[in-house]
């Protein structure tokens, strides 16, 4: 980064902040810092559009306007650069203000503290980049039932696989079915731009059942090649409740000849569901010729303590926005405990999800988590790399165990 071009706007109501503040930065190497002592200064800067900042600390309590009033202005006005918070709140206000901002696509470096320290200032800033100019995936487009419907039945989804992995010994143990769409113009789509559609528009049986067809297939390949891998599928609340489904999820495994323990069904609630009785009952009679039963996303959502209590799950998966960052963020790492202890209390296994960098790693294997699965680990692949993959994680994971600091020192 070239310090001397990136522009910087400190905006607090107290004189001294802003010039301890605008000292910092210069101490730090930063030439074109202006400062504002009110919100209403700061955003007849933003008018001049010519101007604007690519980065500002603001203070969030301002007798004017606040700082969250403030963050309300940035976003009105389409503010695309970054933003710092400063406060003498705690931890949970600065983050529900970062929440808010990157709501609305700000980018937030993070919160300070006051009394302000020169190094987590300079921490902060580090992580400052320019922005990007266009996502290099391509835009996302609105899909039409039809075009669903057509690529379902042409056989345009294919299945990618993310492997789950044992923390304390880094086997593979499983792997996640996730479903692409290979569209002919568009390229590579994601399913958070179909299955909604789906869901919406009664295709949702269809998808699933060939999503579940291809991946027991793929998992009696797998076994035949000597590879003991529980496949895991992604099943949505409306396919339990049509009544046949748990019949036809057994008849499947049984043509490919793939034993009910070796199949995890995770299942996410999306949405409000007004009768569960039919769900209850498919998810019942799984779990009695021993499918295996995820609860997936667990902490978000509309009833998941409920869901675990009436229906047997045997997995539980700690949604990953509570899993990333957990080992330097005390609210989601309350919340991460939580979910874990109540895991282990129900007796079920515990899955984290979201693993994606070393210190999320070192923090779950100080956890008494049982499995993992994100990017640090592995990326969702097509089915043909896995073996390649298993190979040289094998002897990552070697490597990644030597090289870890005593117990002590853990996160
Ligand atoms: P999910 O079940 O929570 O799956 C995990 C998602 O997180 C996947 O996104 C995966 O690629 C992504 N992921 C994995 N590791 C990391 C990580 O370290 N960091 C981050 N930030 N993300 C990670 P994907 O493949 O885009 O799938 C999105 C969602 O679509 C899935 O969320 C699942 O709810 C749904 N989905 C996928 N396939 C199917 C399917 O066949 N049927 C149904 N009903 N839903 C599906
Ligand atoms: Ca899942
Ligand atoms: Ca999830």
């Amino acid at each position: 980064m070239d310090k001397s071009t990136v522009r910087i706007l400190v905006l607090d109501d107290e004189p001294f902040m802003l010039k301890l503040l605008a000292r910092m930065l210069g101490n730090l190497g930063f030439s074109q810092v202006t400062i504002c002592d009110s919100g209403r200064a700061a955003l007849e800067l933003l008018d001049a559009p010519d101007s604007w900042p690519d980065l500002i600390l603001c203070d969030l309590n301002m007798p004017e306007m606040d700082g969250v009033q403030f963050v309300r202005q940035l976003v009105d006005r389409h503010y695309g650069g970054s933003l710092i918070l400063v406060s003498g709140e705690d931890e949970r206000v600065l983050q529900s203000v970062s929440k808010l901002a990157q709501a609305h696509q700000i980018t937030v470096l993070g919160g300070l503290n006051k009394p302000v320290k020169p190094e987590s200032l300079a921490e902060l800033i580090a992580q400052w980049a320019p922005p990007r100019q266009v996502r290099p995936h391509q835009a996302t487009r609105a899909y039409s039932a039809e075009e669903l419907a057509t690529a379902i039945s042409h056989g345009d989804l294919v299945n990618y696989y993310q492997p789950k992995v044992a923390v304390t010994t880094g086997q593979v143990v499983g792997v996640e079915t996730l479903v692409r769409w290979c569209h002919p113009q568009d390229g590579m789509v994601f399913p958070d731009q179909f299955i909604g559609i789906a869901e919406a528009n009664g295709l949702i049986d269809e998808l699933t059942r060939v999503v579940l067809v291809n991946a027991f297939r793929q998992a009696r390949v797998w076994r035949d090649a000597g590879m003991a891998l529980r496949v895991a599928i992604n099943v949505s609340m409306d396919n339990l409740a049509t009544l046949d489904f748990a019949d036809f999820v057994t008849g499947q495994a049984a043509a490919a000849g793939v034993a009910p323990g070796e199949v995890v069904l995770e299942v996410t609630e999306s949405r409000l569901m007004k009768d569960l009785r039919s769900p209850l009952e498919t998810l019942t009679r799984l779990r009695l010729k021993r499918f295996g039963l995820s609860i997936d996303d667990f902490g978000t959502g509309y009833s998941s303590l409920a869901q675990l209590r009436d229906i047997p799950f045997d997995e539980l998966k700690i949604d990953q926005s509570f899993v990333h960052g957990a080992w330097a963020d005390e609210t989601l790492r309350a919340m991460y405990d939580a979910s874990l202890g109540l895991a282990n209390q129900l007796g079920i296994d515990i899955v984290a999800e979201g693993v994606e960098d070393r210190h999320d790693w070192n923090f779950l294997r100080s956890t008494r988590c049982g499995f993992a699965q994100g990017y640090f680990i592995a990326r969702p692949m097509p089915p043909a790399e896995l073996p390649s993959w298993i190979e040289v994680w094998q002897g990552r994971v070697q490597s990644l165990l030597l090289a870890e600091p005593s117990s002590g020192e853990r996160p």
